[in-house]
C-alpha cells in the first residue's frame, strides 16, 4: 500500500512558508507550483486547502486531517476545493468551462475557495486565455494553485500572473525509502532513482518483474556490445522489442541504456564514487568489460546512446533506434569510427 506523504514531509521549508503566509493572511491569489507529483505539488496545494478549511488546527496551524472538513478535502469532495487535472493529453474544454463557472461562484459554504489545477502546461492557448482574467483577479478568498512539472511549457501570460514556486528535489534517502516501499528491491534503487521514478511508477514497473527483467536485459546487451559480440543484435529482436511494449517502457529501456554507458564512461575515467554510478551492483563487471576499450571509444559510445534517446523522443520507431544504435556501437567497439567521425550529427 502506498503511504501518503504530507507536504510537511516532502517540502518542509516551503510548507512552513505557506503556513506563515496563511497565518498572516498574506496568501497570494495565484501560485504556480513547479515540480512533479512525487516532489509534493499536489500534497502542498492540498495542505494549504486543509489549513484554510480545517477548524481543528493545533497551535502551529497543523490541520488534524481527520475531521469531516479535512476528510472532504482529502477525498476530493469539498465543494470549495475545485480540482482539475488533464484527461488524456490535456485539460479539456468542458473542464475549462467548469473551472470558469466555479470561478464565478463564490465559496459555497464559506468565503474561501481553492482551485488546484494540475498539468498547467497542458492548457491550450485559448483555454489559458479564457482563464487569465480569473487568475489575474480572482474574487476575494479565492486561491489558485497551478501545478506543473515543466515551467517552461506553461504559457508566459499564465506564469506572469502567478507567484512561481519551484519545489526542491527530494533527498535521495527519501526517494530510496519510497521506492523500497513500492516493492523496488534495494539493488535497483540507484537505477530507479536515476530514472526519476515515483513510488507509483516504480510499483507499476515491478509488475511481472518488468524492471528487474529489463535491467538484466540491458546489462546482458551491454556485455555483448562492449565485447563486440554480434549476438547483441539478437537481444534487440528478442528482448528489447518484447520489453518495450509501450512508449513509456521504451523510454525507460533507452534511459537504462544511456545509464549503463554513462557508468562505463565514468569508470573509464576512474570515477568510482558509488553515488555517481547507477549500475552500482555491476560496477566491477562494467569496469572489467570496458578495460580493453579506449577512453575515446567509450566516450563515443556513450554519446551515441544519448543520441539514440534523443531520436526516440522525436518519434523515430523504437526498433529502428535500438537496432541502429546497436550496430553503430558494435562498429565503435571494433575501433571503427569512420561513420561517427565523418558524419555531422545533429
Ligand atoms: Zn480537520
Amino acid at each position: 500500500m502506498e503511504r501518503e506523504l504530507t507536504a510537511t514531509a516532502l517540502q518542509p521549508e516551503i510548507t512552513a512558508r505557506f503556513a506563515s503566509l496563511i497565518e498572516r493572511g498574506t496568501l497570494a491569489h495565484a501560485y504556480l507550483l513547479v515540480g512533479n507529483v512525487n516532489m509534493g505539488t499536489v500534497a502542498l496545494a492540498t495542505e494549504v486547502a486543509l489549513r484554510l478549511f480545517c477548524p481543528h488546527q493545533d497551535d502551529q496551524g497543523h490541520p488534524d486531517r481527520t475531521c469531516p472538513e479535512c476528510q472532504r478535502v482529502l477525498s476530493g469532495n469539498h465543494p470549495d476545493v475545485v480540482v482539475a487535472r488533464p484527461e488524456g493529453r490535456q485539460i479539456k474544454v468542458d473542464q475549462v468551462r467548469y473551472l470558469k463557472a466555479e470561478f464565478s461562484k463564490t465559496g459555497v459554504e464559506g468565503e474561501k475557495k481553492v482551485f488546484i489545477i494540475e498539468g498547467a502546461e497542458t492548457l491550450t492557448g485559448s483555454a489559458a486565455n479564457s482563464l487569465l482574467k480569473f487568475i489575474e483577479e480572482p474574487g476575494p478568498g479565492v486561491y489558485i494553485f497551478l501545478l506543473t512539472p515543466n515551467k517552461n511549457a506553461v504559457l508566459q501570460t499564465v506564469q506572469s500572473r502567478c507567484q512561481v514556486i519551484e519545489l526542491r528535489p527530494l533527498p535521495s534517502e527519501m526517494v530510496k525509502e519510497q521506492l523500497q516501499e513500492a516493492g523496488v528491491p534495494e539493488y535497483l534503487g540507484p537505477l530507479a532513482a536515476g530514472l526519476g521514478l515515483s513510488a507509483k511508477q516504480g510499483a507499476s514497473l515491478m509488475e511481472d518483474d518488468w524492471l528487474p527483467t529489463s535491467v538484466k536485459l540491458v546489462f546482458d546487451w551491454f556485455k555483448e556490445v562492449a565485447s563486440g559480440d554480434p549476438l547483441s543484435f539478437v537481444d534487440v529482436q528478442t528482448g528489447f522489442l518484447k520489453q518495450g511494449s509501450d512508449r513509456a517502457k521504451q523510454l525507460v529501456l533507452l534511459d537504462l541504456v544511456t545509464m549503463v554507458w554513462r557508468d562505463a564512461l565514468l569508470l573509464k575515467n576512474r570515477v568510482t564514487e558509488p553515488e555517481r554510478l547507477h549500475f552500482r551492483q555491476w560496477q566491477a563487471e562494467v569496469a572489467q568489460l570496458i578495460m580493453p576499450s579506449s577512453a575515446q571509444q567509450v566516450l563515443v559510445a556513450s554519446e551515441l546512446t544519448l543520441e539514440g534517446r534523443h531520436l526516440l523522443d522525436q518519434n523515430i520507431s523504437f526498433q529502428n533506434v535500438v537496432e541502429q544504435l546497436t550496430l553503430r556501437l558494435l562498429l565503435v567497439m571494433k575501433g571503427d569510427f569512420s561513420e561517427e567521425r565523418g558524419s555531422n550529427r545533429e
